[in-house]
């Protein structure tokens, strides 16, 4: 099978080393890609968010198989384009990505799905803002309705800061503050059959301590020790099962990742946002404990049989990923800092840790920054201390001018856990 992913993140990076290490994979393609996914696919340029670029590309390759990875793409409506071409493509269309795409959308099919999720309020001006607001009450939540990466949503208990956000986007969903831990779960799904995969956390905030401000995420780590085992298939039969019946009745199947970002409340599970593909960095850890070739269940599900896929496997093993970020990442990430030490990690730490690109070029011998979040370093281990050591360990080998991480994912977990 030959295969081309879209995206330049640690995401895509993790995708194509899982991929790289399918043996159906005869040929591994990405684009645009980064330094890291360099060493696994062989590179292209493309402009991602180009429907008709990306699907001549992939015609050109004979590609059996496109897998997209970012938001912007298909929410631009690439995986159209691809399928338009005849390829199978593992990614919803423009239509379904509008789970993540609006968060309004999302919120109007949760409703007509049954879905548990925060009590909101769209607004598009102030009055109405003010009115949501001080329906809800402190701590505030307010979301930008558009894409955002993660960044466009805040929560605080300042009531001018929720309002200047509010003003400051054409049109808000104003939602009841959610308590407790959160919970990333993916689902694969052809549109109709969903087969979720392992439970994740990940790490929004900026600094230790869950303080600064909110990112694309910091690291993550999977299994989660604290999750009732009955987690799983509760989201199976509450949110990811109906979410995907309600598109398909809509006439805009989702084939693709349905990631579900859950809040598990005082009250129960609900639903904090849906998003329409892999999540970074979730996807780092999650793929580092699945077993089972990745290729042929993504192919199962651009093609519509999922059903026919055996159960999926996974590895006992805890992982760990701790995002390298830049100097002044997320507010004006500088770019263009050699990056040392890769060399060190590969040969010191593999194969239980590992580095996974993202913001990364290469310049002549040198790999330097390209962006906010730089690396992920990813490692395993028989439990999540070890897989924390390990991880920690490579991540002190990295020298990065002014970079920064947090010293603290995945601490909770594994000291509640030993
Ligand atoms: P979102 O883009 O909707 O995932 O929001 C980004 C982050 O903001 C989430 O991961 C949560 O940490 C936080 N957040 C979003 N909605 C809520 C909510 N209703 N209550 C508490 N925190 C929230």
């Amino acid at each position: 099978m030959k295969v081309l992913v879209i995206g330049s993140g640690a995401r895509e990076h993790a995708l194509c080393r899982s991929l790289s290490l399918d043996p159906g994979v005869t040929a591994l393609h990405c684009a645009p890609g980064n330094a890291g996914t360099a060493e696994v696919a062989e590179p292209h340029t493309v402009d991602a968010l180009d429907g008709a670029a990306v699907a001549a590309l992939a015609t050109r390759l004979g590609a059996d198989l496109v897998v997209v990875g970012p938001e912007a793409p298909l929410v631009a409506g690439v995986a159209d384009a691809v399928r338009e071409a005849g390829i199978p493509c593992f990614g919803p269309s423009k239509e379904a990505a509008q789970l993540e795409g609006s968060k309004a959308f999302a919120k109007d099919v949760m409703a007509a799905a049954g879905v548990p999720t925060a009590r909101s309020y769209v607004c598009t001006n102030a009055a109405e803002a003010d009115e949501a607001l001080d329906a809800f009450g402190a701590p505030y939540v307010v979301k930008d309705d558009g894409l955002a990466a993660g960044k466009g949503v805040v929560v605080t208990d300042d009531l001018e800061a929720a309002r200047a956000h509010a003003a400051a986007c054409e049109r808000v969903v104003i939602e009841e503050f959610l308590d407790g831990p959160e919970v990333s779960l993916f689902a694969i799904t052809d549109g109709t059959t969903v087969v979720p995969l392992t439970p994740a956390q990940d790490f929004k905030r900026a600094l230790d301590g869950d303080e600064g401000p909110n990112t694309g995420g910091m690291g993550a780590y999977s299994p989660l020790p604290w999750a009732d085992p009955k987690l799983v298939d509760e989201v199976m039969a509450t949110v990811l099962q109906p979410t995907v019946d309600e598109l398909r009745r809509r006439g805009t199947p989702f084939s693709g990742l349905l990631y579900a970002g859950l809040a598990i409340t005082s009250r129960g599970v609900r639903v904090i946002e849906f998003n329409a593909r892999f999540g970074d960095p979730e996807t780092q850890v999650v793929l580092a404990r699945l077993q089972t070739p990745l290729a042929g269940v993504l192919l199962h599900a651009a093609n519509g049989t999922l059903a026919d896929e055996p159960p999926l496997n996974w590895r006992d093993d805890a992982a760990v990923t701790v995002v390298v970020a830049s100097y002044n990442y997320p507010e004006t990430p500088r770019t263009g800092d050699p990056i040392e030490g890769l060399d060190e990690v590969a040969a010191q730490d593999a194969p239980h840790a590992y580095v996974l690109h993202a913001g990364t070029k290469r310049d002549g011998d040198a790999v330097v920054s390209a962006g906010g979040r730089v690396l992920s370093v990813t490692a395993t281990g028989e439990d999540l201390s070890q897989a924390r050591e390990r991880a920690y360990a490579a991540v002190d080998r990295i020298r990065l001018d002014g970079s920064q991480h947090r010293t603290d994912i995945a601490a909770k977990a594994a000291a509640a856990a030993s």
